[in-house]
């Protein structure tokens, strides 16, 4: 239990079930997802309840708020900036094996002075290749 006390949240059981469903959760969890786990311990829990939760993690940097699925905000435990590959198809977002981005120089900063950068590579997962193997042309993209 106490080690979530670094979050700054009044912790509740509730909430650090939230926060355990989050830690070291690799698959990018939509508010929705995490419901469905956190309801099975926690039937009572409403769904208002973890998605204001996730909101307070977002402001207090513990949880990165990824809005590359229009339709979702998916959700990252992992805060240091790292790339995403993401399935058009299905909507499956893993980290990137690679944190190397696109590097700016001189003139292509315009200016700015550069914090960070991420980039999304997006494809098809294993998974969705083999449903569409030999007519990759035909898969439905759902963006
Ligand atoms: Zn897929
Ligand atoms: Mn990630």
């Amino acid at each position: 239990m106490n080690e979530h006390r670094d979050t700054g949240l009044r912790l509740t059981p509730q909430r650090i079930a939230i926060l355990d469903c989050l830690k070291g959760n690799k698959r990018h969890p939509s508010a929705e997802d995490i419901y469905r786990v956190v309801r099975i311990k926690f039937p009572t829990m409403s769904f208002a309840t973890v998605y204001s939760t996730l909101a307070v993690l977002k402001e207090k940097r513990k949880v990165v708020e990824l809005t590359i699925d229009a339709g979702k905000k998916r959700y990252d435990p992992e805060t240091l900036s790292h790339n995403h590959l993401i399935c058009v198809v299905c909507k499956k977002i893993v980290d990137a094996a690679t944190s190397d981005t696109p590097r700016l120089r001189g003139r292509e900063e315009q200016g700015f002075k550069l914090i960070a950068s991420h980039t999304d590579f997006y494809g098809l997962c294993p998974g969705c290749r083999e449903h569409y193997a030999g007519q990759e042309d035909n898969y439905v993209c759902r963006s």
